[in-house]
């Protein structure tokens, strides 16, 4: 797969996700990470986004609640260069439903290399890092040459 760059901006557009048995992790993070958050735009899915909104007053579009195709319209923002970076706190001791969803959201994020969080030591990892307020510049999928070989 050819690639070519993309830039992502200083201001990330940021996904935040938890399970249900890790929604209190993320509020616990996100109250403690709540002055960088602010610096970016936040975007959740429908439960973590409404719980989040209301313990950090910031502004969050939320989403669809996960099992309910929350986690399929971020992989479509993703795949369409509209998310940034993801912090999605999956639950490993426990199954969900919407499994694929999850997998498939995983997927995406990896196809499209942005950079992901699944627990709170990575989270803090890239909060901390210098690329989280300055415009960084990464490869990604060149999808108008992909198009062109298979047509
Ligand atoms: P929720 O979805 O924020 O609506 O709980 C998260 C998920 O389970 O993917």
């Amino acid at each position: 797969m050819q690639t070519t760059q993309r830039t992502l901006p200083a201001k990330k557009r940021l996904a935040l996700v938890a399970h249900d048995h890790m929604k209190q992790q993320l509020i616990a993070w996100s109250e403690a990470r709540r002055e960088q958050l602010s610096q970016h735009r936040l975007f959740a899915t429908g439960t973590t986004g409404a719980l989040l909104a209301q313990q950090l007053d910031l502004p969050i579009q939320c989403l669809l609640s996960g099992p309910m195709g929350g986690d399929q319209q971020l992989g479509a923002l993703i795949a369409e260069g509209k998310i940034d970076m993801l912090v999605f706190f999956w639950d490993p001791l426990d199954a969900v439903p919407h499994d694929p969803d999850v997998k498939a959201l995983l997927r995406l994020a990896a196809v499209w290399n942005i950079p992901v969080a699944t627990n709170r030591v990575t989270a803090d990892f890239l909060l901390d890092s210098k690329h989280m307020n300055q415009a960084y510049e990464t490869s990604i999928p060149d999808y108008a040459n992909y198009l062109k070989g298979r047509t």
